[in-house]
């Protein structure tokens, strides 16, 4: 869609409750972990992990869907990023991610989506590479949506945010906030 928004926002994952679902940055087994896994897992509650073990293993660059339980998102979406300088090419796994994250999404007929940065915490991808993959990818996308209408990337820190907001103004046909 030519008029989709999409924003960056200071936050955590696990606490967006306007949007239709909310990305994992998982790992290959859709277990709890650290990092954002931990955190929508443990707000998602026990039932998470049991629809996940039918849905797993994924693989680097793949992205699987399941109900979002008690988190207050209809879905979550759950991508394996690439463990940086290991699953190579990292950035076209990356992209990957947040491609077929967003076309799940859109089969779904969901309206908004929010993603964490994947990659850029245990699995090591340099935040600023990381932003451009993920805003470039999402530009490239946009043409094939007909349902997304918002897309919301949701980082930690204020440095984090100010790098992803950076990446949005370089891609000029997504509208920024
Ligand atoms: P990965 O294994 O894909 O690197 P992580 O969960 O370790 O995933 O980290 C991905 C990014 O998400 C990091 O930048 C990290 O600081 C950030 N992060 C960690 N917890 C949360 C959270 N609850 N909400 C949003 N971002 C988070």
């Amino acid at each position: 869609m030519t008029d989709t928004k999409v924003e960056c926002v200071k936050g955590n994952i696990a606490s967006q409750p306007d949007m239709d679902a909310v990305v994992n940055a998982a790992n290959a087994e859709l277990l709890p972990g650290s990092g954002v896994a931990g955190a929508i897992h443990s707000a998602a509650g026990p039932g998470l992990a049991v629809e996940c073990r039918a849905l797993a293993p994924i693989s680097p660059g793949e992205a699987v869907i399941s109900s979002g339980h008690n988190l207050p998102n209809r879905h979550v979406i759950h991508c394996l990023g690439p463990v940086y300088g290991v699953d190579e090419p990292s950035d076209r796994l990356l992209a990957e991610c947040y491609r077929k994250a967003l076309l799940l999404a859109d089969q779904h007929r969901l309206v908004s989506v929010a993603f964490p940065a994947i990659s850029t915490g245990v699995f090591g991808y340099p935040l600023k590479e990381a932003a451009a993959v993920a805003m470039k990818t999402v530009a490239d996308t946009l043409p094939s949506l007909s349902s997304v209408g918002v897309i919301r990337f949701v980082l930690f820190s204020d440095q984090d945010l100010s790098v992803f907001r950076e990446a949005l103004t370089r891609e000029p046909e997504l509208s920024g906030d």
